[in-house]
């Protein structure tokens, strides 16, 4: 069996045009939803994300603002920015790039964002919500996993599910959405033991460690479908993921590639998650 790839980007160009669509009706509302990308420090990696994500703002005609500070900003002025970002009417979803200088506490600053305006669903409310089924923001990645497997019209109900990885941005709210869609769920860790073993009870698995290789074609059941988050870079420097691409879509049925799969879904549901906010904003 060779896997159908579950093309990411294709994916994501189809619902940044359902959000164009809901972008325009709300500025003929004369609303525009607005993002505000908060990045302090000079992380290479952190200036990749948040250019892409000021062009996905430009690309849905949505209104962006990038602040930037040294990475000498103290935790209170970074709280006070935040205060005022709450208070501003003109941003709706407010972003503060990851990972944060080692002198801010990254949990007290995303507990300062206003819930309403949390859009990469990261508050301990948002959490709380997605806990407790109620509605509030997904984390971007693993609602983009979502939308994956909703896009290949794949029923979790009574699946087993196996994620690898227990972050609280990908692996635990990944197995949350899961377990809301009625799949049963395993969460594996870095201290699980057999690894292997519980893979290959999966219909589905989601790799999120960020190791190359942690998914073999030897750990999946044949038809499994397998979403690979991790980034990784192979020996010659190339971008791959978590599994071993090659190997394992001879078993599974469907795959997501690296790059081109999760990655352009996340920055997409972050995108969508603005205009909930927005619309939010008006009761829309
Ligand atoms: P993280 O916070 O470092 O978490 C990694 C998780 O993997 C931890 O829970 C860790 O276990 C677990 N782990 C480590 N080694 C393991 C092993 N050998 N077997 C099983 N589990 C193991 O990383 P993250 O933020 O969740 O990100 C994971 C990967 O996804 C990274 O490559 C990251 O770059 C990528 N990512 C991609 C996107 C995207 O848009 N494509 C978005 C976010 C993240 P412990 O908890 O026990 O330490």
């Amino acid at each position: 069996m060779t896997a159908q790839l579950i093309d990411g980007k294709a994916l994501s160009q189809q619902l940044r045009n359902d959000v164009r669509q809901g972008v325009a009706t709300l500025k003929s509302q004369n609303i525009t939803p607005g993002l505000a990308v908060v990045l302090v420090g000079d992380n290479p990696a952190s200036e990749v994300y948040v250019r892409n994500k000021v062009k996905a703002c430009e690309d849905t005609g949505m209104h962006s603002v990038l602040e930037r500070h040294g990475a000498d900003l103290s935790q209170a002025a970074l709280l006070e920015r935040i205060e005022a970002l709450n208070q501003d009417p003109t941003i709706h979803g407010i972003l503060v790039q990851l990972p944060l200088p080692a002198h801010i506490d990254a949990q007290r600053v995303i507990k300062a964002i206003s819930p309403t305006k949390d859009v990469d669903g990261f508050h301990v409310t948002s959490a709380g919500a997605l806990m407790t089924g109620m509605s509030g923001f997904w984390p971007c990645t693993p609602f983009g996993c979502m939308k994956m497997l909703e896009s290949i019209g794949y029923s979790l109900k009574g699946k087993h599910a196996v994620v690898i990885g227990r972050s609280n941005i990908v692996g635990k709210p990944m197995a949350l959405m899961l377990l809301q869609a009625n799949a049963t769920i395993t969460v594996c860790h870095s201290g699980t033991q057999n690894l292997k073993a519980l893979t290959l009870q999966a219909d589905v698995i989601v790799a999120a460690v960020g190791k190359r290789n942690v998914l073999t074609a030897d750990m999946v059941k044949p038809g499994a479908v397998v979403l690979d988050v991790g980034m990784n870079r192979n020996g010659a420097g190339k971008l791959c993921g978590d599994v071993d691409f090659e190997g394992v879509r001879q078993v599974a049925s469907h795959i997501t590639p690296v790059p081109g799969g999760v990655g352009p879904m996340t920055i997409t549901m972050l995108m969508m998650n603005t205009l909930l906010a927005a619309q939010g904003s008006v009761g829309a």
